[in-house]
């Protein structure tokens, strides 16, 4: 009977099943985007008032989790009911307005919604067939949600650059995206290439250009992607990062020493070189191979 069902589904109609899944997790994304560096700030203080021996100073209210309390307005607490929390159409139904309120709804919602569904139903459609589909979903997934995190509070939380460290160094267990020694090496390789970047620029100009977030991040990526990918992703994610620092000093007037997160950056690359890395690095050598 599965069986059945699974030779009947069409490539669009998988594609298709992928976005809509990716508009759902992306809601998801949403929630953990905003609340986990709450609770995370939340439980630091606590533990640093432990640690000093200070008093305890009482919270202001209660510390929301991912899961919960439901999703409610941030202006005026309205409990938002759930046809007003389909990604996506509901925004486009309420006309980016809370309900009760009227007060605009931010833009990150549907834009993190519309992101996800796209980059779940590429990945899923470069992948699909294979069993490391879900693996390749969950990079995805997690590249967003880090991203998201880094823009808002220029934070990249070793609760989910490890895990997805860990994550890919046992999908490559059996090879599904690099070999393992490959996987090893790229994981030390991209720590210690922003770790060394970072003294040097610290010795140079005394100043922190990044955080170490950064280096598990691209630890991480290099976990995923192996050794012979992080140039490319350094590459891919200075450039990036140097356009958007240049037009945000030009349009925004922002002065030099603005802090612009790397993090959003390295994610972009890292996903980019998942899917198109292997072409993009066999069209680079071809361009410049003498043979
Ligand atoms: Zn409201």
């Amino acid at each position: 009977m599965i069986n059945v069902l699974f030779q009947s589904i069409t490539p669009e109609v998988f594609v298709g099943l992928a976005f809509c899944f990716g508009l759902v997790v992306g809601s998801f994304l949403n929630v953990v985007i905003l609340r986990l560096p709450q609770q995370l700030y939340a439980q630091w203080k606590e533990q640093s008032e432990e640690f000093l021996r200070v008093p305890q100073t009482a919270q202001d209210g209660p510390v929301e989790t991912i899961l919960r309390p439901p999703s409610k307005c941030s202006e005026c607490g309205y409990a938002i009911k759930p046809w007003q929390n389909i990604p996506l159409l509901s925004y486009l139904l309420l006309r980016g307005r809370c309900a009760n309120c009227s007060t605009s709804i931010s833009m990150q919602y549907p834009l993190v919604e519309l992101l996800t569904g796209i980059m779940v139903a590429v990945t899923a459609c470069y992948y699909s067939g294979q069993v490391g589909v879900l693996y390749a979903v969950f990079f995805t997934l997690m590249l967003i949600a880090l991203a998201g995190i880094d823009v808002r509070e220029k934070l990249l939380p070793d609760q989910m650059t490890l895990p997805l460290l860990w994550v890919g160094l046992i999908a490559n267990l059996n090879g599904f995206f690099v070999p393992l020694p490959d996987a090893v090496l790229g994981t030390i390789a991209g720590y210690l290439a922003l770790w060394s970047v970072y003294w040097l620029f610290k010795l140079m100009t005394g100043k922190e250009g990044m955080g170490y977030g950064d280096f598990k991040l691209l630890a991480a990526l290099g976990a995923w992607l192996g050794w012979q990918m992080l140039p490319l992703v350094i590459l891919l994610s200075s450039i990036v990062g140097a356009l958007m620092g240049i037009f945000m000093i030009i349009v925004g007037g922002k002065d030099r020493n603005l802090q612009i997160p790397f993090g959003p950056f390295l994610a972009a690359a890292g996903w980019i070189a998942l899917i198109w890395g292997d072409k993009i690095m066999r069209d680079y050598s071809s361009a410049f191979s003498l043979y």
